[in-house]
């Protein structure tokens, strides 16, 4: 007996996946599933008109020969036929339309949900590993998803020529031999009819389930296929592709980290490896046996109708009825039992699928609504709050505790890893605190509508992304909007000068993805683009992530130099290491290992000569004095 695969979950759990999957696509796209379902049954019926035609034509040549009835037969044929080609091409015209940019309707059941999961789960490696691993299921063999279309398709089909098959085999049975013809009586005896239909089943059955066997290799081995197409597309995608790191791989010579894969000659790739294994030895010989076991099957059939119709039952075109039928039966059983090894298989990627598309949302979701106030009077307040990241045991932040008011300047300064960015995304509400609340206007945030309490901050993270869309869109975040506000907002990013050269105005193109006339930026504009999309959106409260960077000194002054009317009369919070660049701030959060240890205007804090302020001043101050 075989071992049991740890991979294989049981029929009743594969047909659970398979059906879940099948109706969230069904929900989702209806049109892809029927399409699909009458050019498949349209292909799956149509052949027996012609062999149904062919053998009238056939038993006329070799029996009657009736010219006229022949002339109507083959004009009948030839009509038939060009009405089943035309629809035909009808048909898959549709199906083709229907299932237009499938590609991009897969991704899209991923993407909704990445779009929609809380960011908590957005943020975490598991979730990018899983998603990843998925997308490998399918490049890698179109397994998940997409794969239960296909099943669908196969099982409709072979139900359909099985039932069509039958259909014109039944008198294949009911026909009999003649008493003239002696022994050969024998072959009306009704064993035969069940002998030939155990030996088909038995032999059709052993055939794929043989197939089935050898598949299965590759079920048993998708982590081993997962790491193998890993390093194919790191190979080809990640060393060699990717424009922004090939003068890495240059300098640094990293392409000699593919050496170890490249040198091992058992490596998965190479012959001694795993999957070639595998085809010289136990797949490649299920493969060969199932092919086998067909030709030993079509043999039986072609030795049971012959000896019939060499006895008299039937004339010769029915022959030809007969085998044509019986082979585009055995072809339908063969696909139904390979749908259903296909059933099983698919169910373990399935469950990868499912383990993604349940991450549930268990962000608490608020309903009340953020008041737009005109005088955009809101105060924000953190009490005791302490953040640990998911998994993580350490603390990012602990017991902050601070207010700030509309309009003020707040600096957050600190070395890397103080906790700054993670006081950023509590504050948008991207993670909620572990402990303690964080209040606005004294009600806490959870309690507010998620997307109007993420309305009113304008972030410019340092990881920020632009897209290779028109500039003005990148500025408003969206397809429509307000030249003249998008043209204010580079101006005052410090962006003005590079607008006015660029071709094609706000409608230039960012790099040149999608257009030959787009323009290429450097960080540092790109930076000045992210600041411009922030005030775009013109929140209430602006938060700078180390807004000045990328910038040249030149342009950082600009911006400091700018600050205020750039903020205008909204709340700032503005993340540096420059301390230089943080005395303009009414309010300066020092942040070390996580807790806020000073904070006060910069005469007060640089006045404390034993505080950390003073300590990161005089480390920055020596290359300036
Ligand atoms: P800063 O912005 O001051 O450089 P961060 O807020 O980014 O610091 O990081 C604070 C601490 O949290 C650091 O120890 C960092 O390693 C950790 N940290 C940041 N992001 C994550 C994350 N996504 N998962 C786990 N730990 C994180």
């Amino acid at each position: 007996m075989k071992g049991k695969d740890k991979n294989q979950l049981s029929w009743r759990e594969a047909f659970r996946l398979n059906g879940r999957a099948f109706r969230l696509i069904y929900k989702k796209y209806p049109q892809m599933i029927f399409s699909r379902f009458v050019s498949t049954v349209w292909d799956a019926l149509t052949p027996y008109i012609s062999i149904y035609l062919s053998a009238l034509i056939i038993g006329e040549l070799a029996g009657a020969r009736d010219v006229e009835r022949l002339r109507e037969l083959v004009l009948v044929t030839l009509c038939a036929e060009a009405l089943l080609a035309l629809a035909n091409a009808i048909l898959i015209k549709w199906k083709n339309y229907v299932n237009a940019g499938s590609n991009y309707k897969w991704k899209k059941f991923y993407e909704e949900k990445l779009l929609d999961m809380d960011f908590i789960d957005v943020d975490d490696s598991r979730t990018h590993d899983l998603y990843y691993k998925i997308e490998q299921f399918r490049y890698g063999g179109g397994w998940g998803l997409m794969r239960v279309l296909l099943i669908f398709e196969k099982l409709v089909s072979a139900l359909f020529i099985i039932l069509g098959g039958i259909v014109l085999t039944v008198s294949l049975f009911t026909s009999r031999v003649p008493k003239a013809s002696g022994a050969y009586m024998l072959l009306n005896h009704p064993f035969f009819l069940l002998a030939m239909v155990a030996v088909m089943f038995a032999t059709i059955y052993l055939s794929p389930a043989l197939t089935a066997k050898a598949d299965r290799y590759w079920v048993k081995n998708s982590d081993a296929r997962q790491a193998g197409n890993r390093i194919f597309c790191f190979k080809l995608a990640f060393m060699t592709y990717k424009g922004d790191l090939a003068s890495d791989v240059r300098i640094y010579r990293q392409d000699r980290f593919m050496e170890k894969y490249d040198g091992d000659k058992s490596g998965i790739f190479y012959s001694n490896g795993l999957f070639a294994k595998y085809a010289a030895r136990a797949g490649g010989l299920y493969y060969a046996a199932s092919a086998a076991v067909s030709v030993a099957f079509m043999g039986i059939a072609y030795a049971f109708v012959c000896l019939k119709a060499w006895a008299g039952a039937f004339a010769i075109g029915e022959v030809t009825q007969y085998i044509a039928s019986i082979t585009k039966v055995s072809v339908g059983v063969s696909s139904l039992v390979g749908a259903m090894g296909d059933i099983r298989n698919n169910a373990p990627f399935l469950k990868e699928n499912f383990r993604f598309l349940d991450i549930p949302n268990t962000m608490y979701q608020g309903s009340l609504t953020v008041e737009k106030r005109k005088d955009r009077d809101y105060e924000v307040e953190f009490k005791n709050v302490s953040f640990r990241y998911p998994g993580s045991d350490t603390w990012a932040l602990k017991n902050i505790n601070m207010k700030f008011r509309i309009g003020q300047r707040l600096a957050v300064v600190g070395r890397n890893g103080s906790g700054k960015t993670t006081f950023i995304k509590l504050l948008c509400r991207l993670y909620d605190p572990t402990e303690g609340e964080i209040l606005l206007n004294g009600i806490n945030i959870r309690k507010y509508n998620y997307r109007d309490y993420m309305s009113i901050f304008s972030v410019v993270f340092q990881d920020f992304r632009l897209f290779a869309f028109p500039l003005g869109q990148n500025v408003a975040a969206g397809m429509d909007y307000d030249k003249e506000r998008a043209e204010d907002c580079l101006v005052k990013a410090g962006l003005g000068g590079k607008l006015k050269s660029m071709p094609e105005g706000l409608e230039t193109h960012l790099y040149k993805d999608f257009s030959d006339n787009g323009v290429d930026i450097s960080g540092g504009e790109a930076q000045k683009i992210a600041i411009a999309r922030a005030l775009y959106k013109n929140s209430p409260f602006i938060v700078l992530d180390e807004p000045t960077a990328a910038l040249d000194p030149i342009a950082e002054a600009e911006i400091y130099s700018k600050f205020s009317e750039i903020v205008k009369d909204k709340t700032a919070i503005y993340i540096s290491h420059r301390l230089s660049s943080c005395r303009f701030c009414d309010d300066i959060a020092v942040f070390d290992k996580g807790q806020i240890v000073q904070q006060g205007s910069h005469e007060n804090l640089v006045a404390d000569v034993g505080g950390k302020y003073y300590e990161l001043w005089q480390a920055q101050a020596q290359y300036y004095t």
